[in-house]
């Protein structure tokens, strides 16, 4: 829930988001309908990190609004009983890949001070990255998805919980949306444990 304490978050947020609505740092500039910075409750302590814009989030400046998207809320609500008002959400890159192409390393590198602000103002205590190029920065690794999946990390005094890419689990089928509940259940419970830690010392 969002107070009036967190409203320097909030803007210190939006100022973000203005310069990076004029960003041309990288050759994705060139492509884009709309930056697609983020989006939920800067308050929030889970964080989701995705790849990249598709066709629908740049068409309306909003991440994870396509199908993928609409996977991911879906299982978000069946696993973790929460909606966008509870977690916020953004992407390792904020402008669309050609084509919906992989993002470069070099598109990767020029991108990450917003997500880099993003994840310190937010601050959440466990981020879900969803894919392997969101997880692959994150923990500073060039292992895959497959192999990073199915446990939980320390990250910035939190955790860090690996999942796939919801697009992936739409291509996958069945057993990778069947890894994604299970990796999304070990962040819920990585969750309540922090928020029972919380509580108890207050
Ligand atoms: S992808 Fe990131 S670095 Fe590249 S132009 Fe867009 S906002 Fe700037």
């Amino acid at each position: 829930m969002q107070t009036g304490r967190d409203a320097p978050k909030v803007g210190a947020l939006a100022e973000i988001a203005k310069v990076a609505s004029t960003c041309t740092l990288c050759r994705l500039a060139n492509g884009r309908t709309n930056v697609v910075f983020g989006m939920g409750n800067p308050a929030a302590d889970l964080m989701f990190v995705g790849e990249g814009p598709g066709e629908q989030e740049d068409r309306q400046g909003l991440p994870f609004v396509g199908r993928s998207g609409q996977l991911l809320d879906r299982l978000v609500l069946e696993e973790m009983g929460l909606t966008r008002q509870d977690f916020y959400i953004a992407n390792t890159v904020k402008c669309r890949p050609p084509g919906n192409r992989d993002p470069l390393p070099d598109e990767i590198e020029a991108c990450s001070p917003y997500l880099e602000k993003q994840l310190e103002l937010v601050n959440p205590r466990v981020v879900v990255t969803l894919g392997n190029f969101a997880t692959k920065l994150l923990l500073a690794t060039t292992d895959g998805i497959s192999r990073l999946r199915g446990r939980a990390y320390p990250y910035r005094g939190g955790q860090l919980v690996p999942t796939f890419h919801p697009a992936a689990a739409l291509r996958g089928g069945g057993q990778v949306v069947a890894q994604m509940r299970a990796d999304l259940v070990r962040a819920k419970e990585i969750l309540g444990a922090a928020r029972s830690g919380r509580a108890q010392k207050s």
